[in-house]
């Protein structure tokens, strides 16, 4: 690890790499484990020597976005995390008008938050239902994040990746992407997304702001928003809410160490103090268990969990 520790640095520059990364502060959980090397390229050029260089030495890699649908396990992440940080990768461009759309690019690192800010200064519609989602773009396309009946999905054109080797740039047109429920093509062919064409609607600044307001109010009212967590542990099940079989299945509030399911919103696993990942886990796994056992559905992780026991 020692050579790769340096090669990449030569790449990135010492002060962009980490060793034994503590990833409980990459994440918003503030919880697991570390990560072996954590690098974080500042513009595509490195980006693709990094991707490059990890390919040839034949390096486990993984890449992270703002780490809000993330846990890596208390024993850490044999190989090389890469962020694809928003200081880098938040450019935007307006690039034309056609048919009654804007189209717009935007850097992958680009947090939701600040593009919403930006397209509502712009006065373009559609982007609201996104405003109150903690992750990059990159991280939005790659799980189809959505909320308040919008997803990434109606608004996506195509994306610029980089394949997973660092070899190629390539686009990738939306109805190629297999966009589904928390689901995109990216899961499968490990491309890393560097930015995305999106089109939104001309329309009025201050409706744009008042939606985003609103939609702020009930995010704030029901949701947990005091405690690091990943946003909804579970993904729905077909036909089902995963809050409401965890509540029903008598878990408001379970649990163990420093994790919880939230009192006030039970598909949330919370983090109420000095949770490791083993806690979460162990949290994770008994609703799974109590759910399936009184209600015979199986709930399915949305936060992606790697890493070691
Ligand atoms: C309080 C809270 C509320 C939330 N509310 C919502 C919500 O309403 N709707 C919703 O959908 N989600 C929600 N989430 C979950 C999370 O914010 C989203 O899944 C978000 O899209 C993840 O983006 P990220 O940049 O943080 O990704 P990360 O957590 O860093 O990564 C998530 C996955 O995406 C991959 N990835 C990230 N960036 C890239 C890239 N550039 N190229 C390729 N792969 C990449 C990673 O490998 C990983 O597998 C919430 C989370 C929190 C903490």
């Amino acid at each position: 690890m020692t050579e790769l520790y340096e090669i990449l640095a030569k790449a990135v520059g010492s002060e962009n790499i980490e060793k034994d990364a503590d990833m409980s502060k990459e994440v918003s959980f503030r919880a697991g484990g570390k990560a072996d090397i954590l690098v974080r390229p500042q513009n595509r050029e490195q980006l693709i020597e990094v991707l490059s260089l990890l390919s040839k030495e034949d390096v486990n890699h993984l890449v992270m976005g703002n780490g809000s649908n993330l846990l890596i396990k208390d024993g850490g992440y044999r190989g090389v995390v890469v962020k694809i940080s928003s200081a880098a990768f938040s450019d935007f461009e307006i690039l034309k008008e056609e048919k009654g759309y804007v189209y717009v690019r935007v850097g992958a690192g680009m947090l939701m938050g600040v593009l919403a800010r930006k397209l509502a200064d712009n006065s373009l519609a559609g982007f609201e239902f996104a405003s109150g989602i903690p992750g990059s773009l990159g991280g939005a396309v790659f799980m189809n994040a959505g909320a308040y009946d919008g997803e990434i999905k109606n608004i996506i054109v195509s994306a610029e990746v980089i394949d997973k080797d660092g070899t190629e740039i390539k686009t990738v047109d939306a109805k190629d992407m297999e966009l589904s429920y928390r689901h995109s093509i990216f899961h499968n062919t490990g491309d890393v997304i560097i930015s995305a064409e999106l089109k939104f609607k001309q329309g009025n600044k201050e409706e744009i702001e008042a939606k985003m307001a609103e939609l702020g109010k009930r995010r704030n009212e029901k949701q947990p928003v005091n405690y690091p967590s990943a946003g909804s542990f579970f993904k729905r099940p077909e036909g089902y809410f995963a809050g409401k079989l965890v509540q029903d299945a008598g878990l408001k509030g379970y649990t163990v160490g420093g994790a919880q399911v939230s009192e006030l919103h039970s598909g949330f696993v919370i983090n109420i103090g000095g949770a490791t990942a083993s806690d979460i886990v162990a949290v994770m796994k008994h609703c799974q268990k109590e759910v399936y056992d009184k209600f015979g559905v199986n709930l399915e992780p949305e936060v992606r969990i790697l890493g070691e026991d």
